[in-house]
């Protein structure tokens, strides 16, 4: 199955690298969202299969928006994708309803692993 996938990082130059890695490994890109708010508008729009979250953003944090998406739809896949990777932060993130989270900087096999778990 062909997944489709939100990106969502303030740092254009992350958006830009996830997406050349996600297009790589033959999943589709439906949009890139810049900050937490901007993801939930994205998601209601898209309705992907897979949502990838930074946490420190701008207007509104990740963490944020995964309790709003798993609001609008308690199934939604959400993976972090964070530098922020001390235990208090992964842990917020996973109670807020992350299934995974990947640890900045990251390996391409770390990235695919994950966005073929969920
Ligand atoms: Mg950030």
């Amino acid at each position: 199955m062909m997944k489709r996938i939100l990106i969502t990082d303030d740092a254009a130059f992350m958006r830009m690298s996830l997406r050349k890695m996600i297009e790589k490994f033959g999943f589709e890109v439906v949009d890139e969202a810049v900050n937490g708010l901007d993801a939930i508008k994205k998601y209601q729009k898209w309705q992907p299969d897979l949502v990838t979250m930074d946490i420190t953003m701008p207007e509104m944090n990740g963490i944020d928006a995964i309790r709003e998406i798993k609001k609008l739809n308690p199934i939604a896949k959400i993976l972090v994708i964070s530098a922020m990777g001390n235990e208090s932060f992964v842990k917020e993130a996973l109670i807020a309803g992350a299934s995974g989270f990947i640890l900045k900087p990251f390996k391409e096999e770390d990235l695919l692993k994950n966005l073929m778990k969920f």
